[in-house]
């Protein structure tokens, strides 16, 4: 095979790094196109120099200057704002990374789709924003979407071995969070470092806080519902605090086929990057003889609520997951700049989507400028709601 062309958005990141890991590991295999941040200048140049990148892009706009001048001399191309990450995402490159963080990261993904490309999905929030219209798009462009979330890309993993109209139903794995055997009172009042303890991975700072709410598992099971045209009652979640079953799919005949892997992001990765091959992956075996045990339970949607609004979105439909999602991003933000206590993140998305379905909201979504609105709205009735929430 001849040398492919990549491209890596959200590059600064910590799904940006490990595909960085795993692209200076297959030297030679792929050459870098562009590479994307928000505003870390210093990182971004840094890779873009190791790797060659021909064009870099920095979502905020006040850096210019300071990118403009770290570039000098390197013959490196480079943009800001939004239009940028766009640009970025439209020069042609045989795959994608697309891992920006939050729905931020929708336009950039759905530029990449229209050039009916290859695209490693990571980013869950613009696919849980932007509901079956991306895939719609996708399939319209023929773009090629792989998912790189561990248990999407399990799932995938375990889809081969029977056809889409055999499976009956599919399950995620959970590792269950840092608070998965707390009370429900010491949950509300989790505070921040508590938050961003995970057990068994280590993320950026958005996903670890909605590891912990579980609200990362119920924009899966969205996710997942997306990928791979699912209704609800067809997606089950697993608690699994081993985190090395990642996902099971079960097939008509009662078969079970699971994924299994050491909790590390570059495995799904390096599977995206290498499809329809495989290529090296990272040194640590899975050792399952040493971990002796895999246990499992059920989830508990009492103690974690924002897991129940998944479902309810689901069945909602007509924007009601991309309402799940922005209100969840503005609780996330409200948490981390201590606004609000732990517990009220999933009382804010029911909040907001109880008041979105009272308004009358609720209607299809037909374009990305449907779901950019509605993710605009719902973020500012979320704002809204923010203080009594918080009293
Ligand atoms: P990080 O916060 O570590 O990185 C996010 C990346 O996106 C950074 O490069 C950041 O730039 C950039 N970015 C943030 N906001 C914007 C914006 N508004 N415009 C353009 N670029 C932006 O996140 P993760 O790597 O943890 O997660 C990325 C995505 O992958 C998320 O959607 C997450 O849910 C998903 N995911 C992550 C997993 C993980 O293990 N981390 C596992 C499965 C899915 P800068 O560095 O400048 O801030
Ligand atoms: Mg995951």
């Amino acid at each position: 095979a001849g040398v492919r062309t990549v491209t890596v958005l959200g590059a600064t990141g910590s799904i940006g790094d490990s595909t960085m890991d795993l692209l200076r590991g297959a030297r030679g295999r792929y050459r870098v196109e562009a590479l994307t941040a928000n505003s870390n200048v210093e990182g971004l140049v840094k890779l873009a120099r190791e790797f060659d990148a021909r064009f870099v892009a920095v979502a905020d706009a006040s850096r210019f200057d300071e990118l403009k001048n770290a570039l000098a001399g390197t013959g490196i191309e480079c943009g800001v704002g939004e239009s940028a990450i766009i640009e970025a995402a439209s020069r042609p490159a045989d795959w994608l990374m697309a891992a920006v963080s939050g729905a931020a990261g929708l336009k950039p993904a759905l530029a990449a789709v229209d050039r009916g490309t290859t695209i490693a999905l990571a980013n869950k929030e613009c696919l849980v924003c932007a509901g079956d219209f991306f895939m719609q798009r996708a399939a319209k462009a023929g773009a090629c979407i792989l998912p790189a979330d561990s248990e999407h890309n399990a799932l995938f993993q375990a889809l081969s071995s029977g056809n889409r109209d055999e499976l009956t139903r599919v399950i995620i794995t959970a590792s269950g969070g840092p608070f998965r055997t707390w009370a429900a009172a010491d949950i509300e009042n989790a505070t921040l470092a508590q938050a961003l303890k995970h057990p068994n991975w280590s993320m950026g700072r958005k996903i670890t806080i909605d590891s912990a709410s579980m609200m990362n598992k119920g924009l899966e099971v969205i996710e997942a519902a997306c990928l791979f045209a699912l209704e609800p009652e067809e997606i089950d979640v697993l608690v699994h605090p081993q985190s090395i079953v990642h996902g099971m799919v079960e097939f008509s005949d009662r078969s079970v086929v699971a994924q299994l892997g050491t909790p590390d992001m570059r495995t799904p990765i390096a599977h995206c990057l290498g499809w329809p091959e495989r290529i090296a992956g990272p040194a640590v075996k899975l050792d399952l003889a040493s971990i002796g045990q895999l246990t499992f339970e059920a989830p508990d949607f009492a103690r974690f609520p924002a897991l129940r609004l998944a479902y309810d979105a689901l069945r909602t439909g007509q924007g009601a997951t991309t309402v799940y999602n922005a209100a969840n991003e503005i609780a996330v933000a409200a948490f981390i700049a201590e606004k609000i206590r732990f517990g009220a993140i999933a009382r804010l998305v029911e909040a907001t989507m109880n008041g979105w379905v009272r308004a009358g909201n609720l209607a299809p979504l037909a374009s990305a400028d449907d779901a950019i609105a509605v993710d605009h709205n719902a973020r500012n009735m979320a704002a809204s709601l923010l203080p009594q929430i918080a009293a």
